[in-house]
């Protein structure tokens, strides 16, 4: 065991969310749909220094691995995250986060007045960038721009 660095027990199986953007293990757990009623261990680092970004959070849920399109989701709010899959206290699989160069589905424009906000079958499109502060989408339809609290817009 490491006598440094050490913030929370390593768990058996489930899924370790590294280099999450300061600040922004909270909208993790909302994209992951983890609130008070929930019955899952998770554990919740936030604001620990971290060589590659500053600070960072880190989130822990046991027993649980995490769909792509959760992924994708975090992606947008956190797109220095790493995502440890842990089977039997290994790392079983490790990856980055991706960010695609377009999205689809995923967040709902800003814009009230926009396409894909009316009773037209219009499926949201944005465009992203990736920025220092993180990840700013443009919306193919309005080009509403994105860039604060992602999560919210989150369908
Ligand atoms: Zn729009």
């Amino acid at each position: 065991m490491k006598k440094n660095g050490l913030y929370v027990r390593p768990i058996q199986n489930g899924t370790v969310i590294d280099h999450i953007t300061a600040g922004q293990a909270l909208s993790v757990l909302r994209i992951l749909g983890i609130n008070r009623t929930t019955e899952e261990v998770v554990s919740v680092v936030m604001n620990v220094t971290s060589k590659a970004i500053g600070t960072k959070d880190i989130v822990k849920i046991e027993g649980r691995e995490l769909k792509p399109s959760e992924v994708d989701k975090i992606a947008l709010i956190a797109p220095s995250a790493s995502i440890n899959i842990i089977r039997k206290y290994n790392v079983a699989g490790k990856h980055k986060v991706d960010i695609p160069d377009e999205i689809e589905g995923v967040v709902r424009c800003a814009n009230p007045n926009c396409i894909s906000n009316t009773i037209e079958p219009v499926v949201s499109r944005f465009t992203t960038e990736k920025q220092k502060t993180g990840i700013q989408l443009r919306c193919i339809y309005c080009e509403r721009i994105i860039s604060e609290n992602i999560v919210e817009h989150l369908l």
